[in-house]
């Protein structure tokens, strides 16, 4: 943990539209000694299908971070003042070969992260997850994925070729780096070539949850469903911008009508706070189909949502207890904490409520910690001051995801 990190450019000395743009004008990399989480581009598109572009989304992203703040209201979460965050610019990679291509991306997150950094890649196209699969479970074992797309980007070839942004993922289950018990698309939705697609997603370990699931069962009910799913295994989200509708997000490579909204992505991220996230990526987005900056400006604020919670990190690093989703979901009793001093910090990991305290200067005692997403019942009822924290045991899921659990299994089809 770095103490004094060294946060964004303060925009109300220095005009937002000033000066070259790193992301959410923090610094950049060889400006701090280490960075607990970077932010990394890879402007690389030779993997597209269909429209080209995506090389051009780092440049674009970073110009529609510019607005960003250092509070995140949603998460309770100052995600700069607590971690080192920086931008780490973006990594060269060969335009004219793939596999080239794929190995330097592959070496470059090894570096990054080796002292411990933890990324948040803005793409490129969809082919970059799968070096970056490898690079966290060198590091993590293979790890539970969240995958926000309208494509299911398991299918086997194109045109022969292995290597392209619709195929990461089932390369990434036959080199073993996921974890097969925990593989989820969230927002698919679009015409397939076959129903054999669905069939072969499903025989290599994923769970849909569909475009239209969430908007029938709603953010919550979908957020219990993939908290349940996931645990609490290392887990990497990636969130191919063309999971939004192309209302809210025109500048991309492979629209598909009947997309999740903006609102509805990042209130599915904020659920997520608590889990053992170990990296992420942002790809996908091809400004030269952006109209005003829409997509950009969705891209920055889900990298942003991204790099908070990372900050706030596991609820397993808060509590000690290390373990998978059985031991986070027995019920324990909280750790007390070693001063006051750090509760601030302490809180900030694991969400609202603890947090509030803390700010509130009360109570006298430690806070007692409760890992949960920010926007739950459960939380609303803390910040109406009706639940104690100190009475609180430790679960992961509480309140109201508890409840929605048993209905939400089934858009895995699971029992
Ligand atoms: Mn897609
Ligand atoms: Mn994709």
């Amino acid at each position: 943990m770095n103490h004094h990190p060294r946060g964004p450019v303060d925009s109300s000395r220095i005009p937002r539209y000033a000066g070259p743009a790193t992301f959410a004008r923090l610094p950049r990399l060889d400006e701090v000694p280490r960075a607990d989480i970077a932010v990394v581009g890879i402007p690389f598109d030779s993997g597209v299908s269909y429209r080209p572009g995506a090389r051009f989304a780092p440049t674009a992203v970073r110009e529609a971070s510019r607005l960003l703040r250092p509070y995140h209201p949603g998460l309770d979460a100052e995600p700069f003042a607590v971690r080192q965050v920086a931008d780490a610019g973006d990594i060269a990679v060969n335009p004219f070969d793939i596999g080239e291509a794929i190995e330097a991306i592959e070496h470059a997150a090894d570096e990054l992260q080796a002292d411990g950094t933890r990324l948040v890649t803005i793409g490129g196209d969809h082919t970059v997850a799968l070096p970056l699969l490898r690079a966290v479970a060198k590091r993590h074992g293979p790890v539970a994925v969240l995958h926000f797309d309208a494509h299911l980007d398991t299918w086997d070839t194109y045109f022969g070729a292995e290597y392209t942004h619709g195929t990461p993922f089932r390369r990434a289950v036959e080199e073993g780096v996921v974890d097969t018990e925990a593989l989820s698309h969230v927002g698919t939705r679009g015409p397939l070539y076959g129903k054999r697609d669905l069939e072969e997603d499903r025989r290599l370990g994923f769970g849909i949850v569909t475009s239209a699931d969430v908007m029938r069962r709603g953010v919550d009910e979908t957020v219990g469903a993939l908290r349940d799913r996931i645990g609490g295994r290392p887990l990497y989200v990636s969130i191919d911008i063309d999971v939004l509708d192309p209302a809210h997000a025109p500048g991309t490579g492979t629209p598909e009508a009947g997309g999740m909204t903006s609102r509805e992505l990042l209130e599915i991220l904020r659920g997520l706070a608590g889990l053992n996230l170990v990296g992420a990526d942002v790809v996908e987005v091809a400004p030269a189909y952006d109209h005003a900056e829409i997509t950009a400006v969705a891209a920055s604020h889900v990298a942003y949502d991204l790099v908070t919670l990372l900050g706030l990190g596991a609820a397993e690093e808060v509590t000690g207890r290390a373990g998978a989703g059985a031991a986070a979901h027995a019920a324990a009793p909280a750790p007390a904490c070693a001063a006051a001093g750090e509760r601030r910090q302490t809180a900030m990991r694991v969400g609202c409520c603890v947090w509030k305290h803390a700010q509130d200067g009360s109570p006298s005692g430690c806070p007692r910690r409760t890992p949960h997403a920010s926007h739950t019942p459960a939380c609303r009822t803390f910040r109406k001051g009706r639940g104690r924290c100190s009475a609180v045991r430790f679960r992961v899921d509480v309140g109201g995801l508890q409840a929605l659990r048993g209905a939400a299994r089934t858009a895995f089809g699971a029992g």
